[in-house]
């Protein structure tokens, strides 16, 4: 049988999916069309960023991709590892699988704890899906050593930090060792200091092989990913390395979106009629290095004269 090249490079393919929630009160002028004909890839063992202003569909997305949601028309399919044939979301006998593969971490840390104590906390999903004991004490115990709280495993989940509680909401994700996890903008309602511990979190998720996509509007975690996918009115509008994405300023003013300071900074130069190369200019680094370039070659130029 030939090979199926979504299998080999992706882990989840969305194809022409369209999701509209419907009004109860059966207004049907109240209906919102929250995703129309989008196709997307999330590559395997990749960290992709998700970006778009608010309402563009994004949360809608990441259930539609985690299979919490199933699509009104198009299709969903999760490839786990060595499964070429890739399983549906729109098949209710596929949902234990799609669950045990692609997990989702939210936006708000207190409505992810269902416990007092940590480790009862990361315990929880594992027992759902029907773990034996030893193996959930195994994996608590790793999973708490990859979030950094394994001190943490008999405190009060209530008297954590809301950094440290998304820890722990993660640690109940790994304890279920899905393959890939969606995180929904979970750095959003941290401090500055949490949300970069959420973001060294799921960099290591990433080397440890895990596939990792984060829904954000913080266009400097964007920049970390390989790929970033930028949503709009629904739509998939545009997917590329960060590089690709923050050099096309025209299509993220349209959609509401800037590029990073740095990014934005280097721009501003060019504007301005500086000789600067802004491309790849993605973090503080980066734009040093441009504006000494830059700087370089204009003493260059002096110095020959
Ligand atoms: P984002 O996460 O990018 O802010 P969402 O996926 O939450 O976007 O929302 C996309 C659109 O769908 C918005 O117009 C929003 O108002 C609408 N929407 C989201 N959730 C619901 C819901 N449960 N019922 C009705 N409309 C919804
Ligand atoms: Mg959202």
């Amino acid at each position: 049988m030939e090979d199926n090249k979504a299998y080999k490079d992706n882990i989840i393919v969305a194809e022409n999916v369209s999701y509209t929630y419907t009004d109860n009160d059966d207004n049907e002028n109240n209906d919102t069309e929250a995703i129309k004909n989008l196709s997307c890839e999330i590559p395997r063992g990749k960290f992709t960023a998700i970006i778009g202003h608010n309402g563009s569909g994004k949360s809608t997305l990441a259930k539609l991709l985690s299979g919490i949601m199933v699509p009104g028309s198009g299709k969903v399919t999760v490839y786990k590892a060595g499964d070429k044939e890739g399983i549906s979301s729109d098949d209710e006998n596929n949902d234990f699988e799609i669950r045990k593969t692609v997990g989702m971490v939210f936006q708000n840390p207190d409505n992810q704890i269902v416990a007092t104590i940590v480790e009862d906390d990361v315990a929880f999903a594992p027992e759902n899906i029907g773990i034996e004991p030893k193996e959930i004490r195994r994996r608590v115990d790793e999973a708490l050593k990859t979030v950094g709280l394994t001190e943490y495993a008999l405190h009060d989940t209530h008297k954590l930090s809301g950094g440290q509680k998304q820890r722990v909401a993660i640690a109940g994700m790994l304890a279920v060792e899905p393959e890939c996890i969606i995180f929904d903008e979970s750095t959003a309602m941290l401090d500055p200091g949490g949300r970069k511990d959420i973001m060294n979190t799921i960099l290591s998720l990433k080397n440890k092989g895990i596939t990792v996509v984060l829904i954000t509007h913080y266009m400097n975690e964007a920049t970390r990913a390989d790929n970033i996918i930028v949503v709009d009115h629904g739509d998939a509008i545009l997917t590329g390395t960060p590089e690709e994405v923050f050099d096309n300023e025209e299509v993220l003013k349209k959609c509401g979106l800037e590029a990073p300071q740095s990014t934005l900074v280097v721009q501003k130069l060019r504007e301005n009629g500086i000789d600067i190369d802004a491309r790849g200019v993605l973090d503080a680094q980066s734009a040093s290095e441009a504006i000494d370039k830059a700087l370089k070659a204009k003493k260059g130029v002096r110095d020959d004269a």
